[in-house]
């Protein structure tokens, strides 16, 4: 990206995203096409990512890189901070002191990292401490664990960044400790059985789980992590030290001035805030969910920042009622060596387990494939699915979408994926 397609900040923007992320990417997008061509300056970005670092999202380095965006008319202001808001005069100010006015907002500010301060233990600005959120973030993890192969890393936070690290660091050769505070891996998602799972995997390929356990100090010398001391007494060696606790939606700019909700800015079914003129979409929104009763949900993943930001920019461009609420089926990933797997919906009520859970070693050496309905009041209201094809993660998706029924909860364990995909 060069500097010539960025254009110089009118004081007025009608349209302006905050952020430059995932979601401000696809609001974007939608923007111009529903907008057609050119859309005349009317639609600004500002994020205080360089342009570098907005690389990292996968669909603005498409766009920018084929200058899309400043082609069809929308003005980019990247490396510039705001750093206060005003809802009521409909402003910003920036971090150069220039005040940009709107008619509209879009806030997508996106999450910040969870610092292990916030539980009392210091040391994450040392050398060897990643946390990971932006592209400067990955390089220094990157930088950190070329730095000591063979060595000791110990992964606190046993979530999707410890998960996908810990399984990163293990395939290059470093030794790896896990430690988290629950009795299993992803505690808020998976079932102790498939947890189960997963950890033995990890323990195959070499990964140590320290459980319910919490670290309260770090062993620091010279500027670097030598040890991870846990609340059990135990104190584990250290050549790096990767932290994945949590993510907290970036809300702070509209605090005191818009309803906030699950930790982030609560919208209707339109992404709209509480006042008219903002609308917010992607990691720092929580919006109703229609499949969960309209339940208000603040939903951490790309998908969702593709799908409310689209929906956002459609309410923003039509008007009052003709676009209606959205319709959101919850969605999560994630691929750790050779396994993959999906979820759908809500993990609440009863979990029915299907297929293979035997740990490696144990099955015929095949793909492992098996997966779990919830089912809630006689209704299928989530599903979780290892090792799919598409088609079966398409069956899984739709049972979960229409609330399959269940009549009987052993004849759906018997039945198990074939009760999605023979539907
Ligand atoms: P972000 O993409 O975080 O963008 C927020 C933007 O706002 C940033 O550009 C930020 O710089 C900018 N910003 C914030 N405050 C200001 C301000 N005051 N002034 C100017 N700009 C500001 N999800 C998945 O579904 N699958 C995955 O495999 C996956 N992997 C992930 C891996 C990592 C390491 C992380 C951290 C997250 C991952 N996620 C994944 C989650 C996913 O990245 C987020 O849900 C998604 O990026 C949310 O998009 P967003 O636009 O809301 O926020
Ligand atoms: P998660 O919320 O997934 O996991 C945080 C984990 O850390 C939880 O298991 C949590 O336990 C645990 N924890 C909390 N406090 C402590 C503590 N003091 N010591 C040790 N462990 C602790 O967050 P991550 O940091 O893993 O991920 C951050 C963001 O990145 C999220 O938005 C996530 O969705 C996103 N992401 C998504 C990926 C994907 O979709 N594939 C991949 C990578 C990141 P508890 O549950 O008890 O609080």
């Amino acid at each position: 990206m060069n500097g010539l397609n960025i254009r110089k900040l009118t004081r007025f923007q009608k349209y302006v995203i905050l952020g430059g992320g995932v979601a401000a990417g696809y609001a974007a997008l939608e923007f111009v096409r529903r907008n057609g061509g050119a859309s005349s300056q009317e639609l600004c970005i500002i994020s205080d990512e360089h342009t570098r670092r907005v690389y990292r999202h996968f669909i603005l380095a498409l766009v920018l890189r084929m200058s899309y965006l400043p082609k069809n008319g929308i003005v980019l202001v990247l490396g510039t901070r705001v750093i206060s808001a005003d809802v009521r005069q409909k402003t910003l100010l920036t971090s150069s002191g220039e005040t940009i006015s709107y008619k509209t907002l879009i806030v997508a500010t996106g999450a910040r990292a969870v610092k292990l301060e916030e539980f009392g233990v210091s040391g994450s600005d040392a050398r060897n401490v990643c946390y990971l959120r932006n592209v400067e973030d990955a390089d220094k993890l990157v930088g950190v664990m070329r730095s000591c192969p063979g060595g000791n890393a110990v992964v606190v936070g046993g979530g999707y960044i410890g998960m996908e690290c810990a399984a990163a660091l293990v395939t290059n050769n470093i030794k790896v400790t896990m430690v988290f505070p629950e009795k299993h891996c992803m505690g808020r998602l998976f079932t102790p059985k498939i947890a189960e799972f997963y950890e033995s995997y990890y323990a195959s390929r070499g990964v140590t789980f320290v459980k319910e356990a919490a670290v309260t100090s770090m062993q620091i010398s010279a500027g670097k992590v030598t040890a991870v001391n846990l609340g059990n007494g135990r104190r584990l060696p250290a050549d790096m030290v990767v932290v994945g606790v949590g993510a907290r939606a970036n809300t702070g700019l509209f605090d005191g001035q818009l309803v906030m909700e699950n930790g982030g800015i609560k919208v209707n079914g339109r992404m709209q805030a509480s006042d008219a003129s903002v609308y917010a979409v992607g990691d720092v929104a929580a919006f109703p969910v229609k499949l969960f009763g309209g339940d208000v949900r603040r939903l951490e993943h790309v998908d969702c920042a593709r799908r409310t930001a689209r929906h956002a920019v459609a309410a923003m461009l039509e008007g009052t009622g003709s676009v209606g609420h959205i319709d959101y089926l919850p969605f999560f990933y994630s691929r750790v060596f050779s396994l993959s797997w999906q979820f759908y919906g809500d993990n609440a009520g009863e979990a029915v387990h299907f297929g293979d859970l035997a740990p490696p070693g144990d099955g015929d050496g095949a793909a492992p494939k098996f997966g779990a309905y919830w089912v809630r009041d006689g209704r299928v209201a989530g599903a979780f699915l290892e090792g799919g094809s598409r088609q079966e993660y398409e069956a899984v998706a739709a049972a979960v979408r229409r609330g399959a029924a269940v009549a009987d909860v052993a004849e759906l364990e018997r039945r198990g994926l074939a009760f999605a995909t023979q539907a």
